[in-house]
This record gives C-alpha cells, sequence and structure tokens, in this order.
C-alpha cells in the first residue's frame, strides 16, 4: 500500500519504532506542521515497559515545544543524595534536587498526546528504500508507505541501522542491571523513611546500587502510592555466565529479561548475593521485589546518524550507558534538533538531516564516552573479574 496526500502540510514523516524517541520525534515533527505515522513493532501497549528515569531538561523543553499537557513536577523530587556504607549507615550526604519519574508517565503523557490513529502498532518494519524524491518502509505483512522522511527511532536492535550500517551493533559492557519496582507500603517503615524521596547510592568494589522513588504504575505522585526503583550493576563474563542469566524461566534467550521471566535459579542467586553483600535497608528492598528484570549493559556509537532521507535517533544510533541518566533525554534532544533543523532549513529533509547531523553526533559521542568512564570506573577499578565461574554474581 502506498499512501499519498495532498500537500496541505511541510512533509509527511514515518518513524519506526513508538517507544520513547519515536514519541518524541512524532509529537515535535506535529508541532511544526508534519503529518506523521509512527509503526511499532510491539501490538501490545507499551505502558507496563520500564522503571525509572531522571527527568532531565530536554524532556520537558520537548514537552513545551510540542505543546503536551503535564501536570508538574511530573515525577518525585528527591532532595538529597545519600551514600551508604555496608552497615546501611548514611557515610554521606549532599544536597542535590533531582525530579525523578518513570518510563510509563513519559510514554503515557506523550501517547495521549500523539493521534491514536497515526499510532500503527504491530507493524515491524523490514525493508528501506530511498530516492531522490522520496522513502519507503516496507513491513513484515507486505504493507509499504512512502514519505518525505523516515525516522528510524527502533532502538538498540534497529532495523533501520541495520540496512545503513551493517557492521555497527552494540557491544556487551561487561556487566548487568538487575532491577526492581517495590511499592512504598510493601517496604518496612525504618528502609522506607530511609529511602523515600532521596537518591540513595551504595558503592563496592566492582559494584554499585542505587535506588529512587518513582510514580505508581497509575501514574500516582500521592505518597504511599509510588514504586521504589533500584538499579544494582553486576559484572559478568560475557561468554560463560552471560547466556544463562538471559535464558528466561522458559528457557528461551533473550536480548533482555522483563519482569517476570527469570529462571528461578538466576532468581536465587542473585538475592542469595544480594543478602551476602548489600546494606540491610537496599537488601530488604531486593527482597521486597516481587519481580526483578534484568538488562545487559550496552555500548553503541555510529559515525552516521543522516542519510538522505533517513535519520537514527535515540539508542538506534548511540546508547550512552545508564550513569549518564541521559538515554532519553539524548532521544528528546535529537527530536527537539531536528524540528528545529526542517524549519530552518524551510523543510528541505536532506539539507536539514546534513546540518542536523553535526551536533547530534557530537552529543552522542560525548554521553558515550562519558558513560563508560563513569561505568568501568565503578564496576572495573578493582581489576576485571576472573571469568569461567558459576553464575554466581561476584563484587
Ligand atoms: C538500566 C538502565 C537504566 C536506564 N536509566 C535511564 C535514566 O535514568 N534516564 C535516561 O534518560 N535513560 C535511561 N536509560 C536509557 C533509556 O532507557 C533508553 O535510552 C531509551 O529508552 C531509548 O529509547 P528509544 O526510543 O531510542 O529506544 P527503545 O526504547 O529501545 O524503543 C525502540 C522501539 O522500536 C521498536 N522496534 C524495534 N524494531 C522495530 C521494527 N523493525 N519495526 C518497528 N518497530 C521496531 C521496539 O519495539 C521499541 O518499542 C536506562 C537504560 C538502562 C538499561
Amino acid at each position: 500500500m502506498t499512501l499519498t496526500t495532498k500537500q496541505t502540510h511541510p512533509g509527511r514523516a514515518i518513524v519506526i519504532g513508538g517507544s520513547l524517541g519515536g514519541l518524541f520525534t512524532g509529537i515535535l515533527l506535529r508541532s511544526r506542521g508534519w503529518q506523521v505515522d509512527i509503526y511499532e513493532r510491539s501490538p501490545h501497549n507499551l505502558s507496563s515497559r520500564g522503571g525509572g528515569i531522571v527527568l532531565q531538561p530536554e524532556i520537558l523543553t520537548a514537552f513545551h515545544q510540542a505543546g503536551v499537557a503535564y501536570e508538574a513536577p511530573l515525577g518525585v523530587v528527591a532532595r538529597e543524595r545519600l551514600y551508604l556504607d555496608q552497615a546501611g549507615e548514611i557515610a554521606q550526604r549532599l544536597a542535590m534536587r533531582q525530579t525523578l519519574t518513570s518510563w510509563n508517565v513519559l510514554y503515557g503523557t506523550m501517547r495521549r498526546h500523539f493521534p491514536t490513529e497515526q499510532y500503527h502498532a504491530g507493524k515491524t518494519l523490514v525493508s528501506v528504500q530511498q530516492d531522490a524524491a522520496h522513502v519507503t518502509a516496507g513491513f513484515d505483512d507486505g504493507t509499504q508507505v512512502s514519505a518525505d522522511l523516515l525516522i528510524g527511532a527502533d532502538g538498540a536492535s534497529s532495523t533501520v541501522r541495520q540496512q545503513l550500517l551493517p557492521s555497527y551493533e552494540p557491544s556487551y559492557a561487561g556487566y548487568v542491571a538487575y532491577r526492581g519496582l517495590v511499592p512504598e507500603a510493601d517496604l518496612p517503615p525504618k528502609a522506607a523513611k530511609l529511602l523515600t524521596e532521596r537518591f540513595v547510592f551504595y558503592q563496592f568494589p566492582n559494584s554499585h546500587m542505587l535506588q529512587y522513588v518513582i510514580p505508581g504504575e497509575d501514574e500516582s505522585l500521592v505518597p504511599g502510592e509510588r514504586r521504589f526503583n533500584w538499579v544494582w550493576y553486576v559484572n559478568y563474563d560475557e561468554q560463560t555466565e552471560l547466556p544463562a542469566l538471559l535464558t528466561d524461566k522458559t528457557g528461551r534467550d533473550r536480548a533482555s529479561i522483563p519482569p517476570g521471566m527469570m529462571a528461578p535459579t538466576t532468581e536465587q542467586q542473585m538475592r542469595a548475593y544480594a543478602s551476602q553483600v548489600l546494606p540491610p535497608p537496599l537488601q530488604q528492598l531486593v527482597a521486597a521485589t516481587q519481580e526483578p528484570f534484568v538488562q545487559p549493559i550496552l555500548d553503541l556509537g555510529v559515525p552516521q546518524m543522516a542519510f538522505g532521507r533517513i535519520a537514527l535517533v535515540g539508542d538506534a544510533a548511540f546508547i550512552p550507558r545508564p550513569h549518564t541518566a541521559a538515554g532519553v533525554s539524548k532521544g528528546a534532544a535529537n527530536a527537539i534538533a531536528l524540528a528545529d533543523a526542517l524549519v530552518s532549513h524551510n523543510h528541505d529533509v536532506p539539507q536539514a538531516l546534513h546540518d542536523w547531523e553535526i551536533g547530534q553526533l557530537r552529543l552522542g559521542m560525548h554521553l558515550w564516552r562519558t558513560g563508560q568512564a563513569l561505568g568501568d570506573r565503578s564496576q572495573f577499578t578493582h581489576g576485571q573479574q576472573r571469568s569461567g565461574e558459576a553464575l554466581t554474581p561476584r563484587s
């Protein structure tokens, strides 16, 4: 199917991937008059995905520019950072105000703003082709769509990137993030008091853990209805340990293990290790987690983001490690700059993308390198772990 429309707008855009990067691009291009259709592989609503996100300024800038309605502060405000010692006592306290939100708050806020009829779920891109005037996307159901501009916002395993830069793939950084979400009411009062509305860290050799409170699954900011969000970085050898960790409870190999799918042995080992090495309040946090999940930490950087009428944004182009807390805001920054470049080039797509790319490559490289330096220092300062042992996490 090839769609054609009367040109009552500056142009028509196809966005591949309907997660945060795709939605930022979709809402911002629409705000500049573009007709935008988003195509998302998953047939399901994505709103149950993900955990905590630090609310960086670019996210709010994107919302303001796109005219997205939201209720401030859009997250839970933490006023200080605490560094715990092994006994769970406060070793260091820093005044630092930050707003902590959640993936589902950002996703829900943008989905409510973006027209439902132009968000196409269950559509998997398989091919991209372009000529001087158009770009055409082909989907696995045999349909095709043509437009003036195509945005690859299809994440770490981007099909758009595979077609344009086939030799660039994410690489494993040497450690994973165990993650968990705990309803406020489920934590013992003493631990809850220590961890509430604070950004709390525990650093120990070759590992670190952090936690903060985020909105509830229903986006509630009401005290008592929110969730503790934790992330614990643990080193695993790619050849001898990672494959078992990324095998789910049904025996299927996965890129990451979502909530409720961890293999029982892996989960037991993680819980046992937590009770050996974490301070008591963080042990209690892990123990109170019903469905922990696992994400391997990846590195990706590309030398090119603009290809004629095609642009790569978000994790499809650069994956900064999560220590930068900037993955989502980078997607927002990519989209803000793209919308601006189109306007300043009078919606001439190839010229606008060419101009846009320079600053976005610079931003991606900077975050990519910063994340690597931060992560390597925390996880490997004390020497690379020995490899080839059983699937027991170690510090
Ligand atoms: C442990 C951890 C903690 C993090 N914490 C933070 C944080 O605090 N702050 C922050 O800013 N970032 C954080 N990040 C990073 C952040 O989650 C990502 O940078 C961000 O979600 C990337 O968004 P994206 O839309 O580019 O990609 P994705 O979220 O991966 O979305 C890609 C979408 O494309 C779809 N798709 C894929 N292939 C196709 C196809 N062929 N056709 C159609 N659709 C397709 C997928 O289904 C998916 O919905 C963290 C990451 C990790 C691992």
